[in-house]
């Protein structure tokens, strides 16, 4: 994969090999000419080393020009004692520039198309303990206790945090009484959000809105993967450490966790920005929140 965008430039022309490395648009001359025939020319070959060193002047081995016909148009770079060799990146887009691992990367990486949730899972004020947890769960990727049944037989797929119900995503994450209890207690902290009847249609609702630095939807999009993360937690907590919290803790850590966030931020004021403040009883001062 790197190969094809690795085109070396001559300078001195002693890191680079003539034949494997690619210094011209046709790539590596051992594409064209096999080991044999260079073998075969290798007296030539070195006679036309010699009189590049020392003359500057290349000249193609006795024949290789008629029976190779490309070898016309290529061009052959002088050696110039005391400049370095350089490795260059060609582009997708076919511009040779300066190697950098971001222009690397930005090359290789196959490019999905974007999915709509991208901006209410990564923003710039995301926790990335729970964006992550968030990033997972809504590509229902979490070990749920039905995604392992899938390969590993097993009777038991009740919700550890209800009793009773089958531990899969949507029952997790939303239907569960507990999880239920949690969006309801979180519902007062919303920014204009109606009575969404799943995650994804939660997650739907919030990468509709416009306006990303629109504090109420930093709020909401906070809110959501803290709910997420605190509950897989509690469920984790339950099953390997048989430890139970009830909602109202759990709900009191994930409010706070939060209100720090809004205090850490630097805002500029307006009406959103107090009427979000006076939600978490904080009050705009200087550019940031403090405790009201
Ligand atoms: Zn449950």
């Amino acid at each position: 994969m790197v190969k094809q965008h690795v085109r070396y430039k001559i300078g001195d022309g002693r890191s680079i090999s003539i034949w494997y490395d690619i210094w011209c648009p046709e790539g590596p001359l051992s594409k064209f000419i096999s080991k044999r025939v260079l073998y075969d020319a290798r007296m030539d070959v070195d006679a036309s080393l010699s009189s590049m060193i020392q003359e500057g002047r290349w000249m193609w081995p006795d024949g290789w020009e008629e029976r190779f016909n490309f070898l016309e148009r290529f061009y052959v770079p002088n050696l110039q004692n005391g400049v370095k060799d350089e490795i260059t990146w060609i582009t997708k887009e076919k511009q040779l520039v300066a190697f950098s691992t971001a222009q690397a990367w930005k090359d290789i990486r196959i490019n999905w198309p974007k999915v709509v949730w991208r901006d209410v899972i990564w923003f710039k004020q995301c926790d990335p303990r729970h964006a992550f947890i968030l990033w997972i769960a809504i590509q229902e990727k979490l070990m749920t206790l039905d995604r392992i049944a899938k390969w590993k037989h097993s009777d038991n797929l009740q919700c550890g945090l209800c009793k009773d119900g089958k531990e899969c995503h949507d029952h997790l994450f939303f239907n569960c009484k507990y999880a239920a209890k949690i969006w309801t207690s979180l519902r007062s902290c919303f920014w204009r959000m109606k009575e969404e009847k799943s995650l994804k249609e939660i997650i739907q609702l919030n990468a509709g809105f416009r306006g990303k630095n629109n504090i109420g939807i930093v709020v909401n999009k906070l809110l959501i993967a803290a709910a997420v993360y605190y509950i897989w937690q509690e469920r984790n907590c339950i099953i390997f450490q048989m430890k139970e919290r009830s909602e109202e803790v759990v709900c009191s850590l994930m409010k706070d966790s939060i209100r720090n966030k809004l205090l850490s931020l630097r805002i500029r004021k307006t009406k959103i920005v107090i009427n979000v403040g006076e939600q978490w009883n904080l009050r705009w001062v200087n550019f940031s929140y403090v405790a009201a």
